[in-house]
């Protein structure tokens, strides 16, 4: 399975030959959030089903051509071009929390909202990595977009907390692979922030090396949604 996708043209056309190299053949496509940067696995793998949370698949039924219009704009912003537009196909619902089999495996689903309405994480039990979309990041701080919710936020991140403390390695939607120690910290600098942002607005204090002018940007929006969501 491949889950969520690279952005650039060259990285998802080299992606089908890195991945057979590898010896990892895929069977699928899986999406944490219906986020436009996380749904492009489509664009490598062109026959391959798109599985997302059920939650995911109302998103995407409810606002068609929105993640295909956000990928453009952000296209045209960058000078990026690309060979075809983006096709999502048949979008396969699944219940979250739930299982996904693979080979003689099963994936487990966990719902992870709060960053948006949408989401899930993907724990892989016996390699004990965790799939967690844009949830413990090194370098974006937590993104109340749109849609989101902070004390949904902080509640995915409490559920997430017990699985970060067993795995081996994290694998957050930006930013490198963390180790379990590692993103046990950033989960705790996470909740710190979310907890502050929700008692003090816009004077809670951002994680010390999360502070840069984009993440102070993030901040900005994050301290409109909360005061917008009270
Ligand atoms: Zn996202």
């Amino acid at each position: 399975m491949v889950v969520d996708s690279p952005l650039f043209p060259d990285e998802l056309d080299v992606l089908p030959a890195v991945l057979e190299q590898a010896g990892f053949p895929v069977s699928g496509l899986l999406a944490t959030h219906g986020d436009w940067d996380h749904v492009l696995g489509r664009l490598a793998f062109p026959g391959a089903a798109l599985g997302v949370a059920e939650t995911t698949a109302a998103f995407l039924t409810g606002e068609p051509g929105t993640p295909q219009r956000e990928l453009r704009d952000w296209d045209e912003e960058h000078y990026v071009e690309r060979p075809r537009p983006l096709g999502l196909g048949q979008v396969q619902a699944l219940p979250v929390p739930g299982h996904v089999g693979i080979g003689g495996h099963e994936l487990e689903l966990h719902p992870a909202d709060g960053h948006t309405e949408d989401g899930m994480a993907v724990w892989i039990p016996w390699a004990r990595v965790l799939v967690c979309g844009d949830y413990l990041s090194p370098v974006e701080i937590p993104w109340i977009s749109e849609h989101g919710s902070a004390t949904a936020y902080l509640a995915t991140l409490r559920r997430l907390a017990p699985l970060v403390e067993q795995a081996d390695h994290v694998v957050p939607g930006h930013g490198a692979v963390l180790d379990g120690t590692r993103a046990a910290a950033i989960l705790g600098e996470d909740v710190a922030y979310l907890e502050a942002l929700l008692e003090r607005g816009a004077d809670a204090p951002l994680p010390l090396a999360r502070r840069s002018g984009a993440q102070r940007r993030i901040h900005a929006e994050n301290v409109g949604r909360v005061a917008a969501a009270v």
